[in-house]
Formats: structure tokens, C-alpha cells, sequence
């Protein structure tokens, strides 16, 4: 297949990029690297399968030749507002590329009579209400709340996406995908994992915001990617969670780390810089993935560490 992919240059895209690549596709890859990297793609440069395009997809998408398939991955992700590249910082951009973005890659697909798959993400059950969340929970969001130009950007991708379905049979796919951790995470991107992996390794205490009772379940890369794959070549066109059901409180991880990284300097507890704005539990229930996708994780998180870790120290010259 000929696969067009935004957000190619991000954490999750370039990831994709390379699964495309060595399942034996033809790739496109299209991003503005508003909070990309080169790097995450400079390795395929030269490779006959990959092309890339420097493009904001919010504007009108070109393509020459057929595509088979789009996947529009191109969203900025981190929820951190003390990140330049946190998404409070870029509110107009993600709604813009959740919006105008997601309607101009459907374009796309409909052109080309391709497949199309959203990423779409477990933050449009908001602060949740119901535990875990299966797809068929509606979700608990504020929408002019600080989160909102994220959460509901995605809902509204996600509303378009069924649109485009109903109205003109587009073949769609939706994956609400799970906090995911991995290599190529950026070193300034403020979500947990990146923040504890770097705070450990220079022997700092790990930063906790409030108390630490708050939850989630984190997905390795490998086996997210996994399961987007066999999502696209699925039947289904009906949302599908796709994560780690491993649920763990934000003191439990900080302790795994310090742990693997051997780092005697502890945690420390700061305030919480998400109040009224951090969900207190996330957890996805996979039943679904399982039954329609035969998949489930294979990483554990200790296994899915020990394969994060390394890229972090290397990053930062340690
Ligand atoms: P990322 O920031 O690393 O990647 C996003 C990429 O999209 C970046 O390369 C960025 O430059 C590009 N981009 C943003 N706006 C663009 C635009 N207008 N035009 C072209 N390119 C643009 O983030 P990620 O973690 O890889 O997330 C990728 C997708 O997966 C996003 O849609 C995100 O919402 C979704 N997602 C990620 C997670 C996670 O845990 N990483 C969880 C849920 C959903
Ligand atoms: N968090 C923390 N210390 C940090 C960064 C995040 O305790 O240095 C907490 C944050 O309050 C949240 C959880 O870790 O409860 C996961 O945050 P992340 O930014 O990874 O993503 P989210 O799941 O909130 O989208």
C-alpha cells in the first residue's frame, strides 16, 4: 500500500514510519515539525519507499499519485504547559490541525478512495467517571475547561471522521490511543515519563505533582503501533481503546524509576500544576482490541523501560 501519514516527524508518526517501511509499504510522510524532529526521520532519508513533505495540514493536502491509505497523526500531544511544546501553549494550532487538519486528510482519503485512521485519544473521556473506560463511555469533558482545545478538537475529529464514514462510506478506523511511552519522546515534551527518566538519571528527585494518588497505564510504543496496524487492515470502523491496562499511581511509577536508574535521590512532592485539570484515574479496557484485533500488550513496563531509558541517557550526553 501507499500510506500518507501527518505527523510523520512526531514521536508516534516517525514510529509508524519505520513499521510502514518494514512491513514492505510505500510511505508519505507530511509535518510543519511544530513539535516534531528531523531527527525522528533523518534516517530515512535515501530510503526509495519514503517521501516526505513539509506541510501544515490545516491547509489544503497535495499528493500526487494514489494513496491507499491516511493516517493523520499530526496533533501537538503533551498536556504540560510548561513545555513550549504542550498543547495550552499552542491552543489555536491543535484545534486547528484536530479540526481543519482532520477534515483536510479526510479530503484526502475520500480523493482516493483510500482507508483513513484518526488518533484520536483517551482524553475525550475526560477526568472519566466510569472505571476503566470502555469505548462505549461518552466521557466527563469541560469544554472551555484548560484541556478543551485538545479534548475536544479530538472530538470533534472524531465526530467528522463518523461523518465522513455515514455520509460518504469512507472507510474509516479510530484509535484511542493510551498515554504511550517510548524512545524518540522529546527531552522538553513534560509528560511524566520523559520528566522522571531525565530527573533520575542526573540523580534529582522525581517530581510529583500533588500527592501522587492519580493513575494511568502506559502503553510501550512497540506494541501501540502493533495494534494501530491491525486496527487498519481490520473491519471495524467503531472507536477501539488501544493501551496498557497495567494501572499503576504516579508514586509507583516514580519508584520503578528510581529503582531501574538506581537513583538514590528519592521524590518529592510539588503542587499539583494540573489542579482541577489532571485526571485522577486512566485506565482502558482492551476487551474490545482483544476480540476484534486479537491484541494486547506484550510489553511490560519494566521491559518497555529498559528500552526507553538508554535513548534518554544518549540524548543527554550521559
Ligand atoms: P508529537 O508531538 O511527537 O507528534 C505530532 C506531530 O504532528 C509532530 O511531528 C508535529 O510537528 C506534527 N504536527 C502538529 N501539527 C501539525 C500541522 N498542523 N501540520 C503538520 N504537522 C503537524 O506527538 P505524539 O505523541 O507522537 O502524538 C501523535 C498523535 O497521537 C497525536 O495526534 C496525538 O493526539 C495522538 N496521541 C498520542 C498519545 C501519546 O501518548 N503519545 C496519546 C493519545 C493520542
Ligand atoms: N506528573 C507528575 N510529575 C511530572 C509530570 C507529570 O507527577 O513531572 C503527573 C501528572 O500530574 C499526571 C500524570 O503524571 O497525573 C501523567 O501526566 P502526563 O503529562 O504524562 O500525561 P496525561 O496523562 O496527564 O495526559
Amino acid at each position: 500500500m501507499k500510506i500518507l501519514i501527518t505527523g510523520a516527524a512526531g514521536f508516534l508518526g516517525s514510529h509508524l514510519c519505520d513499521f510502514l517501511l518494514a512491513e514492505g509499504h510505500e510511505v508519505v510522510g507530511i509535518d510543519n515539525f511544530l513539535t516534531g524532529d528531523p531527527q525522528n526521520i533523518a534516517h530515512l532519508a535515501g530510503n526509495p519507499n519514503f517521501s516526505f513533505i513539509r506541510h501544515d495540514v490545516s491547509n489544503f493536502i497535495f499528493v500526487a499519485g494514489k494513496i491507499d491509505a491516511v493516517m493523520h497523526f499530526a496533533s501537538p500531544a503533551s498536556p504540560n504547559k510548561n513545555s513550549p511544546y504542550g498543547y495550552p501553549n499552542l491552543p489555536i494550532q491543535t484545534m486547528k490541525a484536530g479540526a481543519l487538519g482532520t477534515h483536510n486528510a479526510l479530503g484526502v482519503a475520500k480523493a482516493n478512495d483510500a482507508i483513513f485512521l484518526l488518533a484520536s485519544t483517551s482524553e475525550i473521556y475526560g477526568d472519566p467517571e466510569e472505571h476503566p473506560q470502555k469505548e462505549s463511555y461518552y466521557g466527563h469533558v469541560d469544554p472551555t475547561g484548560p484541556r478543551s482545545m485538545y479534548d475536544e478538537a479530538k472530538r470533534f475529529a472524531e465526530a467528522l471522521t463518523m461523518s465522513y464514514h455515514r455520509f460518504h462510506g469512507i472507510n474509516t478506523k479510530i484509535v484511542r490511543i493510551f498515554n504511550t511511552y517510548g524512545p524518540r519522546m522529546r527531552l522538553d515534551d513534560g509528560r511524566v515519563i520523559p520528566n522522571f527518566i531525565q530527573q533520575a538519571l542526573r540523580q534529582e528527585p522525581l517530581t510529583i505533582y500533588g500527592e501522587g494518588l492519580q493513575t494511568r497505564s502506559f502503553c510501550f510504543v512497540e506494541d501501540l503501533i502493533r495494534g494501530i496496524h491491525k486496527l487498519l487492515l481490520s473491519d471495524t470502523h467503531d472507536p477501539v481503546n488501544i493501551g496498557n491496562p497495567t494501572e499503576m499511581t504516579m508514586i509507583e511509577l516514580a519508584e520503578k524509576i528510581n529503582s531501574m536508574t538506581k537513583n538514590p535521590a528519592g521524590i518529592t512532592h510539588i503542587r499539583n500544576m494540573r489542579l482541577g485539570n489532571d485526571p485522577e484515574r486512566r485506565k482502558p479496557d482492551i476487551t474490545r482490541a482483544k476480540e476484534i484485533l486479537n491484541w494486547q500488550p506484550e510489553f511490560t513496563l519494566e521491559r518497555g523501560l529498559s528500552n526507553t531509558i538508554p535513548y534518554f541517557k544518549e540524548k543527554m550526553g550521559l
